[in-house]
């Protein structure tokens, strides 16, 4: 089950070339062709992996996403058209990992999951709290609390949250998160990060009216430790 990936993906040749891809790289795979049914295999299944196309029929992308994120923090890679950036900030909001903008080269597919699959690993072994005024940071249990009040992040939000805990001082540039908390280069994508940095402020710093993360502008982020 560590390697069973879901396509959900209504063009059939498209799905079927994904499917002989994964199965090539040593990947199990299953694929369904409507959003209904992806997200009654999601739920079920014991997969590592779901990789998700938006325009579905029955039920689109995103909201099969939503659904999903109710019950699994599984890592799902969303497929979006090309210049959908509506798509890519709904499905980041809703708790993609990550997307993947169609056409896509099968290689970058490859390293996408590698990584979405990696850092959920990595996630499980590293036995460490890191904390910040009221805020406690469980790696172990994925857990975020806020004055013991639990705050349900996305691996990618809890992923930026933690480097810049352990960084705390240290004024990290957008590409650096980038590169970190995504695993590779997104090619000038870096207001991404800013985008997921608004999520974390507004589950954070707005909802409890604290300052956590401050803008460094022309740079990018850091947490200070204040004394
Ligand atoms: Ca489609």
């Amino acid at each position: 089950m560590d390697n069973k990936i879901l396509v959900v993906e209504d063009e059939e040749k498209i799905a079927r070339f994904i499917e002989l891809e994964l199965k090539h790289e040593g990947y199990e795979v299953d694929k369904v062709y409507d959003g209904r049914s992806g997200l009654d295999m999601a739920l079920s299944g014991n997969y590592s992996l779901i990789l998700l196309d938006v325009m579905l029929p029955q039920l689109n992308g995103v909201e099969v996403l939503r659904r999903i994120r109710k019950e699994s923090d599984i890592p799902i890679i969303l497929v979006t058209a090309r210049d959908a950036v509506m798509d890519k900030v709904s499905g980041l909001d809703a708790g993609a990992d990550d997307y993947i903008t169609k056409p896509f080269a099968i290689e970058e597919l490859l390293a996408r999951i590698r990584v979405a699959l990696k850092r959920k690993s990595t996630d499980r072994s590293e036995g460490e709290k890191l904390t910040w005024k009221n805020v406690t940071m469980d790696i172990d249990r994925h857990e975020v609390l806020v004055d013991g009040n639990s705050v349900e992040l996305t691996n990618r939000e809890f992923e930026l949250l933690k480097m810049l805990l352990q960084n705390k001082n240290i004024v990290l540039a957008r590409e650096k998160i980038m590169d970190q908390v995504c695993g590779y280069d997104y090619m000038g994508e870096t207001n991404v990060v800013d985008v997921y940095v608004r999520y974390l402020r507004t589950k954070i710093d707005d909802k409890y009216g604290i300052k956590m993360i401050t803008t460094v502008r022309g740079v990018g982020y850091v947490i200070k430790e204040e004394n």
